[in-house]
C-alpha cells in the first residue's frame, strides 16, 4: 500500500500537514525529490512514520499537495471517483435555481490543484498543476460517471510557468463527449446569461458571484442609475437593469466581453441601447465622471484580484483604498456601493479597513449593510485558510 516514494520533512513540519494543510513546500523537504516524474504519488514522512500521501510537482515551490493522511488509502481511479462523489454530493444539497455552479473547488473539495465548473450539460474542468496531468484521465472518468447527465467534458489546464504566474495560455480541448457549443446560455435564478466557456475568463464565467448578481438584483430597486466598473461579461450589469436600473454603465478594458454582456442583455429581453458600455480603464472613467459631477444611485465594483503574492499585499490594500476611493466620489448620497475583493491574501478585515480608509479620505459617510463571502459550490476547508478569497460589502452612503 505504501508509495515507494518516500520524502522526508524536516523536523517539526509534519504538523500543519496533521492538522490537514493540503500543501508541503519545497523548502520543508529535508532533501529535494530527485529524478521523480510530475504527479509520482509520494508519501511525506518523518522520520519512519507515515504523515501524508500526494502528488509530486518538482518544478512549483509547492512540491507535494496531500491528497490522503490515511496510511492505506491508495491513489487510483477509486480514490478520484470517492473524491469527485463527495464534491457532488455536497452540490446536490445545499446548490439550486441555477444551470452553472462550481463542481470541484480544489484543495477545498480535498482535490488540490482541480477546478471543474458544470455550464449545463458541459463541464468545464482546469488544473493548475503539472502533477495532475498524469491522473487528468480518471478525473475525467469520474466527473462524467458521477454527473452522470453530461454531454462533454472541455479541459482548459492553467499550469504554471513559475510561481508569480498566473498560469500559462489555457488551451483548450474536449476531453470527452461533445464539443461545446460556441456559446452556452445558463439559467441562473431565472437570469439568462451567455457564456464563452472556450476563450471567456478562467472557465467563463465568475460562478463565485452567483449570489451577489441575485443581491444586486435586489438591491437594484428604486435605483435608477448604476455603474458596474470590471464588469466582465455584464452579470452585475444584466442583474441591475432586471432589478429596477433604468440605465446601467458597463465598464470593463475587455472589448470581448463587453460585446457578450451587450447579447447578454438581449437574452434578458433589455434594449442595450437604453444602457452604456464604456471600454477603458475603470480609473480614468471615474476621473472623468468625478469631473462631470456625474453620480449613482448603485455602483458594484469587483477588479480582479489585486495581490498575488504575499509580496503584493501592501499595494494591493493601497489600490483597494483608491479604487473605492474613487468609485465613492461617484456615489450619491442615498446610494449604495457594492465593493469586492478577491484576493486570496488579503483579509476580510483588511478590505474593510481600506474601505474605510477610501470613506474617510472622500469625507463620506458609510453603513455597513450587507456582507457576504463566497457561496457554498465554493466551500472553504477550514485547515485552508487560502481558500477564503472572496469578501464582498454593501455600503450605504449616509452623507
Ligand atoms: N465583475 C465581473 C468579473 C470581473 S473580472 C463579473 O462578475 O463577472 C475582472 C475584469 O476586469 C476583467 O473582465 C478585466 O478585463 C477587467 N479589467 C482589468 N483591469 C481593468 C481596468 N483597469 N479597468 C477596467 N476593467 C479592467
Amino acid at each position: 500500500m505504501r508509495s515507494e516514494h518516500r520524502l522526508e520533512l524536516q523536523k517539526d513540519l509534519a504538523r500543519h500537514l496533521r492538522a490537514g494543510h493540503p500543501w508541503v513546500f519545497k523548502k520543508a523537504l529535508a532533501r529535494p525529490p530527485r529524478g521523480l516524474p510530475a504527479g509520482t504519488i509520494v508519501d511525506v514522512v518523518e522520520g519512519d512514520r507515515f504523515v501524508a500521501r500526494g502528488y509530486l510537482d518538482p518544478h512549483s515551490a509547492i512540491v507535494v499537495r496531500i491528497l490522503t493522511r490515511e496510511e492505506g488509502e491508495e491513489i487510483d481511479a477509486a480514490f478520484w471517483r470517492r473524491r469527485v462523489a463527495r464534491a457532488l454530493a455536497l452540490r446536490r444539497e445545499l446548490v439550486s435555481g441555477t444551470s452553472a455552479y462550481r463542481l470541484l473547488h480544489g484543495e477545498s473539495d480535498g482535490l488540490p490543484g482541480v477546478v471543474a465548473d458544470r455550464y449545463e450539460r458541459f463541464a468545464v474542468i482546469k488544473l493548475y498543476s503539472a502533477g495532475l496531468t498524469p491522473h487528468r484521465a480518471d478525473i475525467v472518468e469520474a466527473l462524467r460517471a458521477e454527473c452522470g447527465d453530461l454531454a462533454g467534458v472541455y479541459g482548459r489546464d492553467e499550469i504554471p510557468r513559475d510561481d508569480d504566474d498566473e498560469g500559462g495560455a489555457p488551451e483548450g480541448k474536449v476531453l470527452w463527449g461533445a464539443e461545446p457549443p460556441e456559446l452556452l446560455a445558463i439559467d441562473e435564478h431565472g437570469v439568462k446569461i451567455l457564456v464563452d466557456v472556450r476563450r471567456g475568463q478562467k472557465t467563463g464565467l465568475f460562478l463565485d458571484q452567483r449570489e451577489n448578481r441575485r443581491l444586486v438584483r435586489e438591491l437594484a430597486r428604486g435605483r435608477p442609475e448604476a455603474l458596474n466598473l470590471f464588469s466582465y461579461t455584464g452579470g452585475f450589469s444584466v442583474a441591475a437593469a432586471l432589478g429596477g436600473a433604468r440605465h446601467v454603465v458597463s465598464n470593463d478594458l475587455d472589448q470581448d466581453a463587453l460585446q457578450l454582456a451587450r447579447e447578454t442583455f438581449k437574452a434578458n429581453g433589455l434594449d442595450p441601447a437604453d444602457h452604456a458600455f464604456a471600454k477603458g480603464d475603470a480609473f480614468d472613467l471615474l476621473a472623468s465622471y468625478k469631473r462631470q459631477g456625474r453620480r449613482f444611485d448603485l455602483v458594484v465594483c469587483d477588479p480582479p484580484a489585486f495581490a498575488k503574492s504575499q509580496k503584493a499585499v501592501e499595494g494591493a490594500l493601497a489600490g483597494y483604498a483608491s479604487l473605492n476611493r474613487a468609485a465613492l466620489q461617484v456615489l450619491a448620497p442615498g446610494g449604495l456601493l457594492v465593493t469586492c475583493s478577491c484576493s486570496a491574501r488579503v483579509s476580510a478585515e483588511q478590505f474593510t479597513e481600506a474601505v474605510k480608509e477610501a470613506a474617510f479620505k472622500s469625507r463620506v459617510e458609510l453603513a455597513l449593510v450587507g456582507e457576504t463571502r463566497q457561496p457554498a459550490d465554493h466551500p472553504i476547508s477550514l485547515q485552508f485558510r487560502e481558500g477564503r478569497y472572496l469578501k464582498a460589502l454593501v455600503l450605504r452612503r449616509l452623507s
